[in-house]
């Protein structure tokens, strides 16, 4: 068993950092440690509930709109190539602002989505300042999870252990082990030799309906609220419907009022969505998006260990509301920060 590379956490943020290590001839020497693997609910593992798309939802900070420019060019790919089996699909989007984005953000967005365009004021919804269109990706959020988890497995020999640790120091326990990528989400919060206080949840609920003629993403995003229609990918014509992004809420329960204000908004933004009037509603979810004063960390530390010196440490959390669209886009910066330790291993033949 590899115990050289060990990433803590098994959400969409560690998948990402074993996938891309494992496409560069890492995976035999990658054990991921996760007290939630893909497969599994609870409201600890966050990766599970996600709609999932690209948006224009991220902050816009310098990290925020690298990691999401990085992260689009990596998604667009997958779903170009393996888009079926990762239940990941490229869609066309239409989003709207009850108030006018920053113009940092426009550009961003501007200089790399496929297809851009600014709409024209007739074209966006009444009340609304400012909409465009391009081409996203929507993803699958439980299945993509499970493709990964089987990729990683299964072509690329990563070892997977179900455990929870009691400190981030346990994760050094094998003396072969180089680098820890921690990979926590909310874990970061209260896990002893992190804990960090920046750390707060999101609370979203979502709907899971049933709509096989939709075949767009459509989000408004409003001063205190998020609307937004998410076709998801191989699930036979379902849709999630959104949402909330409600800041310090750690509940995991769904409320019939937040289900109603849901199915409300987003039928007024896309009265299509509906068949004959009515709207086949599957399941409520709720979930916690793992936020962070100031964004997310990704960063190189170093931590002393017992009686060994010290470990290195690389964290990878707080991705708020764009661990897929931007998890591909951390994982590359966060494994950049490795490459002195990365040189010293034996590598298998690079899969790319
Ligand atoms: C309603 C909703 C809608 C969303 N929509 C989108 C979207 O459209 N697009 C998008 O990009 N993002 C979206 N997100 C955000 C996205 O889901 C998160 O950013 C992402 O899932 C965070 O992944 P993570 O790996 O950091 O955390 P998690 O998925 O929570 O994974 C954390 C992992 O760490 C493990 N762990 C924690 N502590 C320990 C410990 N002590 N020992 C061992 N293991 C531990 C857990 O078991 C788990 O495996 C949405 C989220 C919600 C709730």
């Amino acid at each position: 068993m590899g115990k050289s590379i060990v990433i803590v956490g098994a959400g969409v943020i560690g998948l990402d950092v074993a996938l891309l290590l494992a496409e560069r001839g890492y995976g035999s020497h990658i054990t991921v440690i996760a007290e939630h693997l893909p497969g599994d609910t609870s409201i600890n593992y966050t990766s599970p509930w996600a709609g999932a798309n690209f948006s224009a939802i991220s902050g816009n900070d310098a990290n925020a709109l690298r990691w999401d420019k990085l992260g689009y060019g990596h998604m667009m790919k997958l779903a170009e190539e393996h888009g079926v089996e990762a239940c990941i699909s490229k869609t066309p989007s239409f989003e709207y602002w009850d108030e006018m984005p920053s113009r940092t953000k426009i550009d961003s967005m501007s200089e790399y989505l496929k297809d851009f365009k600014i709409l024209a004021k007739s074209d966006i919804p009444e009340g609304c300042q400012f909409g465009v269109s391009f081409t996203t990706i929507t993803v699958n959020a439980p299945r993509y999870i499970q493709y990964l988890h089987r990729l990683l497995k299964e072509k690329y020999g990563v070892t997977f252990i179900r455990e929870k640790l009691t400190s981030i120091e346990s994760a050094f326990s094998h003396p072969s082990t180089k680098v820890v990528f921690n990979c926590t989400g909310n874990g970061a919060r209260d896990l002893p030799g992190v804990q960090d206080s920046k750390c707060y949840p999101t609370r979203g609920q979502i709907l899971l309906t049933r709509a096989p003629h939709i075949a767009k993403n459509v989000m408004r995003h409003g001063k205190d609220y998020e609307t937004y229609i998410i076709p998801r990918p191989q699930s036979n014509g379902n849709i999630i419907l959104g949402g909330f992004m409600q800041k310090g809420v750690g509940t995991g329960d769904t409320f019939s009022s937040e289900s109603e204000s849901i199915l409300k908004r987003t039928t007024t933004l896309l009265p299509e969505i509906l068949t004959g009037g009515a709207m086949e509603v599957l399941a409520a979810f709720s979930g916690l998006r793992p936020s962070r004063e100031g964004g997310a960390r990704v960063e190189r530390t170093s931590i002393p260990l017992d009686g060994s010196g010290s470990g290195i440490l690389v964290h990878n959390y707080g991705a708020s509301g764009t661990g897929f669209q931007a998890g591909l886009g951390m994982a590359n910066e966060a494994v950049g920060t490795v490459e002195d330790v990365l040189s010293s291993l034996p590598q298998a033949k690079s899969r790319l």
